[in-house]
């Protein structure tokens, strides 16, 4: 489903992705975590040609992109596969929860009006948002924002969602609805990748860890094998701070 072969991106001199190697299968849930720096974002921003990646070839579904050369209808074709979502939900303001998710199909897709709204509200229901469908992101809290977002990205069709710490900007008692819309994504076999800080979801959810520290992915493997028995030292000093972290709390 995802194929991604020796991508690199610097910022000025700073090399934030150094030829990353990453494949993901269809219905795959891989989750991606690090500390702060690492390039998780921009390793999402690239799949997405949010960010411009200087080199590397990306194979998303059935469109393949070279980052040195392509045109203007493959950039549009590799950004077609993905959808993503964003720590600060980046919802439009001036429209309601539906005309949100209807606004990319009916301007992106030429889709008809009237089939926009039932996908919508369809898509609304999924995320268990459907009573608020004319209500304006304003009115609603951080995570049913979020799920809006979620359903939003789902509108398109992707072949593949990225989440980009979703959680991180919510209230405590607002994370578990939006990683309940996320386990039932991934029961039914949506492909995501995940940069996420929460350790104990990923554990549950995602088929696959990616450590990534200093641009480069350190070690990978099966969720559960990761986070107990990491290998590398980079990722073991990483968990035991997140931890560390959570002993000082209490
Ligand atoms: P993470 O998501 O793992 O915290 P990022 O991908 O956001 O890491 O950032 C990786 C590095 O790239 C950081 O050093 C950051 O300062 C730098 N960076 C990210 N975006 C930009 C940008 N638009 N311009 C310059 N530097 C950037
Ligand atoms: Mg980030």
């Amino acid at each position: 489903m995802i194929k991604v072969s020796e991508l690199s991106k610097r910022f000025a001199n700073n090399p934030v992705l150094k030829a990353i190697n990453l494949n993901v299968k269809q219905g795959e849930v891989v989750a991606i975590i690090g500390p702060s720096g690492s390039g998780k974002s921009t390793l999402l921003r690239c799949l997405n040609l949010l960010e411009k990646p200087d080199s590397g070839i990306i194979q998303i579904g059935e469109v393949t992109l070279d980052c040195q050369h392509y045109n203007h209808r493959q950039e549009t074709e590799l950004r077609k596969q993905s959808a993503m979502v964003f720590q600060h939900y980046n919802l439009f303001k001036n429209k309601t929860a539906l005309e949100n998710i209807t606004y990319p199909l009916i301007v992106g897709q030429k889709m008809d009006k009237k089939q926009a709204m039932q996908r919508g509200l369809w898509l609304l229901e999924r995320v268990g948002m459907v009573d608020y469908a004319n209500q304006y992101p304003i009115t609603l809290s951080g995570g049913q924002q979020q799920r809006i977002a979620i359903a939003r990205a789902l509108a398109v069709r992707p072949k593949v969602l990225l989440f980009d710490e979703p959680t991180s900007a919510l209230d405590p008692e607002r994370v578990h609805e939006v990683l309940q819309v996320m386990l039932q994504l991934a029961k039914e076999n949506i492909t995501m990748i995940i940069v996420t800080h929460e350790m104990e979801f990923a554990k549950y959810v995602a088929d696959r860890i990616i450590f990534m520290a200093n641009g480069i992915i350190v070690e990978e493997g099966l969720a559960k094998s990761i986070i107990d028995n990491p290998q590398n030292a980079l990722t073991q000093r990483f968990l035991r701070q997140l931890t560390d972290d959570i002993d000082f709390q209490i």
